[in-house]
C-alpha cells in the first residue's frame, strides 16, 4: 500500500507520519517511511537547494520542474522498489504538495503542474491520502519563517490550502480529510483506524 500524508505547513504532518510508523511496527507490519521533497540522494540535494535562501528567487516554472525530478529519482529509487517487496510505503508529501504549491500556490495552470507531476512519478497514485487541513494563520502562528517558504504571505498559504482541499473533493473516498487541531492521540487514532479500513 501506498500512503501519503499532505497538508500545508505546520499542520503537524511529520508527527503523524512518525505516529503511523510506530502503530506499524507495533504491528509488525513492514513498512518505509520517506518524504519528497528528499527520501532519494538526488531528492534530499535537490531539497537542499529548494529549501536553502541562498538559491535566491527560483522562478516557478523552474521550481516545479525541480520537484518533478524530485519525484521521478524518489519514485524510482525507493517507491516502487519498497511497494514491489510488499511494504506499506508512508510518503511525508507527494503528488498533491506539488499541485497545490506549484499550481495553486505559485498559481501556475493546475492541470499543467498535475501532468507533470503525473508524468513524473507514472501516474502512481496513493491508496490513501491523510490531508491534515489546519488554518495556515493557525498553523504558522507559532512557527518562525524557518526556510523560504514558510516567510510565504498568508494569501500564498490560503491557496495551497485550498487546493489541498479541492483535491480531496475530487476523490473523496482516497481521502482521509482531518479538520483542525485536535489532541495528537485522537488524530493518530482516526489515521490507524484508515489504515485499518485499507487492510493494513
Ligand atoms: O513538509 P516539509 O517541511 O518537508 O516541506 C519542506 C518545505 O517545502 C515546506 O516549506 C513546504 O511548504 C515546501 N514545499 C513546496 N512544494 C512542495 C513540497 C514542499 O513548496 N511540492
Amino acid at each position: 500500500w501506498f500512503v501519503v500524508f499532505e497538508g500545508g505547513d505546520g499542520v503537524g504532518k511529520s508527527t503523524h507520519v512518525q505516529l503511523a510508523a510506530q502503530a506499524l511496527s507495533k504491528a509488525g507490519v513492514d513498512h518505509l517511511v520517506t518524504r519528497e521533497p528528499g527520501g532519494s540522494r538526488l531528492g534530499e540535494r535537490i531539497r537542499e537547494l529548494l529549501l536553502d535562501p541562498a538559491t535566491g528567487f527560483v522562478a516557478p516554472r523552474a521550481e516545479a520542474l525541480m520537484y518533478a525530478a524530485d519525484k521521478a529519482q524518489h519514485l524510482h529509487d525507493v517507491v516502487l522498489p519498497a511497494l514491489r517487496r510488499g511494504a506499506v510505503v508512508i510518503c511525508d508529501r507527494y503528488l498533491d504538495s506539488m499541485i497545490a504549491y506549484q499550481g495553486a500556490g505559485r498559481v501556475l495552470d493546475v492541470d499543467d503542474i498535475r501532468g507533470l507531476g503525473q508524468w513524473a512519478t507514472e501516474g502512481l497514485r496513493p491508496d490513501l491520502t491523510v490531508l491534515l487541513d489546519v488554518d495556515p494563520r493557525e498553523a504558522l502562528a507559532d512557527k518562525q519563517a524557518k526556510d523560504r517558504l514558510e516567510a510565504e504571505d498568508s494569501a500564498f498559504h490560503a491557496r495551497v490550502r485550498q487546493g489541498f482541499l479541492d483535491l480531496a473533493a475530487e476523490d473523496p473516498q482516497s481521502y482521509l480529510v482531518l479538520a483542525g487541531r485536535r489532541p495528537k492521540e485522537e488524530t493518530a487514532a482516526d489515521i490507524r483506524a484508515a489504515l485499518g479500513r485499507l487492510g493494513v
